[in-house]
């Protein structure tokens, strides 16, 4: 028999996997995990039925969602990561030689344990030495943590339930207080084409606190239209500063130096949702 996974992107469009083989069901106290392994992207973890990695295509978004905060500045020592329980982002984070500890704080340790056990290729740096694991919810740890980190990754599922408030005013205020005097934070921040209320709104709120805002894209294609935004605010640092010839070589597939450049090129489209 056939199985088939879907995730309703939009609720007039869907994105269909043929399942090869269903590795894990449960449901968490805060959404239904799932991990399965497909024939197009191999194996896949879902959140309330919402493709959150693949082991096809993750790496685009970890590396993007990390590097290019992580580059533009000069010595990031500690970073935090708020959501990201895959581990995918942390993966990224310690291959930065002057980061001393990364942090990872995930709401759902469901998430953590069955990212060990089902994605090692994506969740294999949790154990590092220098990595520490909190359970626990990133709304909270930002305001309980003042003045710490260089950079936060907001890794986050989309908009609703637990992670709602990680798209707001009130949390970016907190994630700038929590970073220290040259600190940078990057959020996923959604599609283009699928959230235009969105990420004008959130690009105004991180505008209104951070001197330095920017936007920038990458191409994830199990994500709703493939093309997916992050937004950067930085304290001070700006990324289109980077002297790029300079940048360390990290063993990427997708971010490298010409992409720290031309990922902030962006189409008019998406230039008209900033205005
Ligand atoms: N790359 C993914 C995407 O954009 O679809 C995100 C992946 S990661 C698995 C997202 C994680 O954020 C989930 O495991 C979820 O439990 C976690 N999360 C949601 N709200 C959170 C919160 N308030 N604090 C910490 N983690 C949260």
């Amino acid at each position: 028999m056939e199985l088939w996974v879907t995730e309703m992107q939009t609720k007039d469009l869907t994105i269909g996997c043929r399942v090869a083989k269903t590795l894990h069901y449960e449901e968490t106290p805060y959404q239904k995990l799932a991990v399965v392994d497909t024939h197009q992207f191999g194996r896949m973890l879902l959140l309330d039925s919402i493709i959150q990695t693949t082991i096809a295509d993750e790496f685009v978004y970890h590396e993007m969602i990390t590097h290019v905060g992580l580059n533009t500045l000069p010595n990031p020592r500690r970073v935090l990561v708020i959501g990201g329980g895959d581990g995918g982002s942390i993966r990224e984070i310690i291959k930065h030689k002057s980061v001393e500890k990364a942090t990872l704080v995930e709401i759902d340790g469901k998430v953590v344990e069955a990212a060990k056990k089902y994605l090692p290729e994506i969740s294999c740096a949790l154990d590092d030495p220098r990595v520490e694991v909190l359970v626990a919810d990133g709304i909270r740890h930002v305001k309980e943590h003042k003045n710490t980190y260089d950079m936060i990754v907001v890794d986050s599922t989309d908009p609703i339930g637990p992670a709602e408030g990680l798209f707001g005013a009130a949390f970016y205020k907190d994630v700038h207080d929590a970073l220290t005097g040259d600190g940078i934070f990057v959020a996923q921040t959604e599609s283009p084409f699928f959230n235009r209320d969105l990420i004008p709104r959130i690009y105004k709120d991180v505008s209104g606190i951070f001197p330095v805002t920017r936007l920038f894209l990458g191409n994830v294609p199990t994500y709703p239209g493939g093309l997916w935004s992050f937004t950067m605010g930085s304290k001070k640092h700006d990324p289109l500063k980077v002297d790029i010839s300079k940048l360390p070589d990290l063993n990427t597939r997708y971010y490298s130096p010409e992409i720290h450049r031309t990922c902030f090129v962006l189409p008019p489209f998406v230039q008209e949702l900033l205005k």
